[in-house]
């Protein structure tokens, strides 16, 4: 009997291998290894094996105890032959991880969006335990959401459902990474609030995010809550800029799909309680009422390794 599956989250700055025990959910052993973008392929393959050769040696686990294993992966995949088709983040493009790791340990490879995978940890163990019609959305250097209807997520037709970043809240707006012009991710993501401060700075206006910010480096979640607490106005009304724009698009998404529960997550939400309290209450507020009624909010329970977990599931 296989007891464990191994969870790989694939992100842009690091790849995170974790052994989860298939019972209880729980991640009990995890390997962090640095990514960086520019490396590519190679890089990847060389540390997604050797990380997971060295969880198995110091969890003291066989081959043999393991269901499978799970890969999540920032970008736009091809599920069923376990191929990333094309990952700007990491500089992945036709590459195919089932074929790699099925070849190395002779287990049964799947491989999903970071997302849906995110989406599927907080569903089954996490904030959305109980729950079978929630959204997940997670704000970070973009905006992406996971629908789940009936305890099942909705891929639609080309397994892209969910693009909550990308639908149009100004129809001559900002440029988005997408080609198209006035995207929610362009004003409601980390990267567009860091954009805003940015601009503003180099127009000379004054902020004490300039105590945090060292040359050269980019502006952290966690230097815009300092600049929160501290009553910062000019990071103050880029959050608040920001938070206009993504409680329109959750209103939105309460309209369109009507689900019980919203679970927001990522860097943003986490560090920034200001930002996430002030959302969801103007969510409520530009939603329709009687779908308000029913709404709730809950912060996901299970912070990095969301993806870690739910990757484990993957199948
Ligand atoms: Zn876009």
């Amino acid at each position: 009997m296989s007891n464990y599956s191994i969870g790989i989250d694939l992100g842009g700055t690091k790849i995170l291998i974790g052994l989860v025990d298939r019972q209880s959910g729980q991640v009990l052993h995890s390997v962090k290894k640095k990514n960086k973008k520019e490396k590519g392929i190679e890089n990847i393959s060389r540390k997604m094996l050797s990380g997971i050769n060295e969880l198995l040696e110091e969890s003291d686990v066989n081959l043999s105890d393991i269901q499978s294993i799970g890969v999540a992966a920032a970008g736009q995949i091809d599920r069923e032959n376990g191929i990333i088709l094309g990952a700007p983040n990491l500089d992945c493009f036709d590459f195919n991880i089932k074929e790699l790791l099925e070849g190395e340990y002779k287990l049964p490879v799947y491989l999903a969006n970071d997302v849906e995978a995110a989406t599927l940890g907080e569903l089954k163990f996490g904030a959305g335990r109980g729950c079978d019609d929630l959204v997940c959305v997670f704000v970070g250097t973009g905006v992406g959401s996971c629908i789940v209807k009936d305890g099942r997520i909705i891929r639609g037709a080309t397994g892209t459902a969910g693009e909550l970043g990308h639908i149009i809240v100004d129809l001559n707006g900002r440029p988005c990474g997408c080609g198209a012009h006035g995207c929610l991710e362009a004003y409601a993501s980390r990267s567009a609030i860091e954009k805003r401060i940015e601009g503003a700075l180099k127009k000379g206006r004054h902020s004490l995010i300039l105590d945090y910010l060292e040359e050269g480096k980019s502006i952290t979640s966690s230097m815009i809550r300092k600049s929160i607490e501290r009553g910062d106005e000019l990071v103050t009304s880029c959050v608040d800029e920001a938070s206009e724009y993504l409680s329109g698009g959750l209103a939105s998404v309460i309209n369109l799909i009507n689900p019980k529960l919203i679970i927001l997550g990522g860097g943003l939400i986490e560090a920034v309680d200001y930002f996430y309290q002030k959302t969801i209450k103007e969510a409520k507020l530009k939603c329709l009422p009687v779908p308000a009624t029913k709404i709730e909010f809950r912060k996901t329970a299970l912070g990095d390794f969301s993806g870690v977990i739910g990757a484990a599931y993957l199948g």
